[in-house]
């Protein structure tokens, strides 16, 4: 019996080996949220497809998205999914509904943020296949737009001053810009690209998107072999529809870099072609453009084009160049051979599903497009390495230009009373060593002069300063509050700085 069972012991053992031997380990792992709509039938398309050049990938699915949400997780998605994810530093996720009216902040957005993806690269070029005025004219189209990926209004931190006005706060940090310009510059040199423009509105928004524009400048230093050069957004708005084929990479703060990826995407056919990444120090997301399609899921007739060319981004990421560049001249080739999904291309021709249209890519793997440039990824050995975890939550400074200097503040009140009935009654409240410098509605200066012309709101500003610009305290800046505070509803206080030469505030309009 003991016989027996010592032989049966070692039976075991002896197909553990062989069982573990057998095991392939994936060299990567990454986590999947098919997401909702047409998500999971253009997940599953895409993934068959880098299933058929066998992609050195384990998926660990996990769930976010609209059913999250109404589970009661406000976040969108599971504490497995946030666990997952952190753990494998990579996510690939199909399109997601935020449920609407109830309160809940958009998923895509709060990944984003939460895991400060600082960078947003989208890619818009000519597909041959894919008509545009463009691609009729001739004119070759090959734009990366990088999208500072955080800042600016989608803080999204906004509060109702009065019942008439609504204010919205813009963030653009030194640190956030300098990451993303990096970002652009490496990019650059990392494709060969010889130029990277920066976009911006310096000069209206001279301290919020001058910081932008100077860490630009700055990062471009390390990158001399780069043209670097800036456009006014409108500006560049205005010469990509006109030249668009002069443009290689273009950095933009946050919501002029959504607007512009747009009309980029329109300029190639629209966001169906359209992949993004979004890239940050820890975790990355790739992701398609498009949102859920509620009128055509569970159809099998979406396009899987924009969620595939997001994950030959993410391939490419990883180090998997040539299976990307397999994919993505089979991709190009059934394309200019008139292969299309229902909502683009050659009506004559019947529009493939989305099962069919993903076969295709598979069938003609190994085939060489003849009218674009076929994709070769730089012969360079590259193997992704996930960063350590971090033992601390990070803190980006950079090195401090001069001391800071605080001189008074803006007061914003509430006011139906015009600026020359406001003045005196602040003059007559202020300390010894401060005084009234100006009152400014809506960014224009309305007194100690002003226009009669100029419609006025019920919310002003009230700047207070020291005489002389001497240096003063948080405590009597709050003693000038409480003075002011007994006449008006103060809304909101903003310091008035001076750090070292810079003068840490705007001039109002007029002023
Ligand atoms: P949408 O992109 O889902 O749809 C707009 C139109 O484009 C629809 O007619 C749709 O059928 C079509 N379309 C979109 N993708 C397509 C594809 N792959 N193939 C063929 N046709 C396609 O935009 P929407 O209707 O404004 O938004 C629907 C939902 O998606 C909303 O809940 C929105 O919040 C969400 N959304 C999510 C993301 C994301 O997860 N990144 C982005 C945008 C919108």
């Amino acid at each position: 019996m003991l016989v027996q069972l010592k032989q049966l012991c070692y039976l075991r053992d002896k197909l553990k080996i062989i069982h573990k031997k057998n095991i392939h380990m994936a060299k990567y792992k990454i986590s999947v949220a098919k997401g909702d709509g047409i998500g999971p039938e253009i997940m599953d398309a895409v993934l068959s497809i880098f299933s058929a050049v066998n992609v050195d990938i384990e998926y660990e699915y996990v769930e976010m998205g609209k059913d999250v949400f109404l589970a009661g997780h406000s976040t969108g998605m599971t504490p497995e999914a946030q666990k997952s994810i952190e753990g494998n530093g990579i996510l690939f996720k199909g399109p997601m509904e935020t449920p609407k009216g109830k309160g809940m902040k958009s998923i895509n957005v709060t990944a984003r943020k939460v895991w400060s993806t600082f960078a947003n690269k989208r890619r818009f070029r000519t597909l041959n296949g894919v008509d545009t005025v463009y691609s009729k004219a001739g004119i070759p189209i090959d734009i990366t737009i990088v999208r500072e990926n955080i800042e600016d209004t989608y803080g999204g931190i906004e509060h109702l001053n009065t019942h008439d006005v609504a204010l919205c706060r813009r963030f653009i940090t030194r640190p956030g810009s300098e990451q993303v310009h990096r970002f652009a510059f490496d990019l650059a040199r990392r494709s060969g690209k010889k130029n990277v423009i920066c976009g911006h509105k310096a000069n209206i928004m001279k301290l919020t998107d001058g910081m932008f524009l100077e860490a630009f400048y700055n990062v471009a230093k390390d990158y001399p072999e780069i043209t670097a050069g800036d456009r006014i957004i409108d500006d560049l708005c205005m010469k990509l529809v006109v030249r668009p084929n002069e443009y290689e990479i273009i950095v933009l703060p946050n919501l002029q870099g959504d607007i512009v990826s747009d009309l980029c995407a329109g300029l190639v056919g629209g966001l169906g072609f359209a992949p993004s990444a979004n890239i940050g120090e820890r975790i990355s997301i790739f992701e398609a453009v498009h949102g859920t399609a509620p009128d055509i899921a569970g159809k099998n007739i979406a396009n899987p084009t924009s969620l595939l060319l997001s994950g030959l981004i993410m391939l490419r990421h990883l180090g998997f160049n040539k299976e990307a560049d397999k994919i993505e001249n089979s991709l190009l080739y059934i394309l200019e051979n008139g292969v299309h999904t229902g909502d683009f291309g050659d009506r004559v021709i019947p529009a493939k599903n989305t099962t069919e249209f993903a076969q295709e890519v598979i069938d003609n793997l190994g085939k060489t497009p003849q009218k674009s440039k076929p994709a070769t990824s730089p012969d360079i050995e590259y193997t992704w390495k996930k960063p350590a975890f971090p033992q601390k939550q990070p803190m980006m400074v950079t090195p401090k230009k001069g001391e800071a200097k605080l001189i008074g503040a803006d007061f914003f009140v509430e006011s139906e009373q015009l600026a020359d009935e406001i003045a005196p009654k602040i003059q007559a409240v202020l300390p010894e060593g401060f005084e009234l410098i100006m009152i400014s509605n809506r960014g224009t200066q309305v007194w100690p002069t002003g226009s009669i012309l100029t419609e006025c709101i019920d919310h002003y500003r009230v700047r207070v300063a020291t005489k002389n610009e001497v240096a003063t305290d948080m405590k009597e800046i709050f003693d000038v509050s409480s003075r002011i505070g007994e006449h008006f509803y103060i809304s909101s206080v903003e310091m008035l700085r001076n750090y070292g030469e810079l003068q840490g505030y705007s001039l109002a309009q007029g002023q």
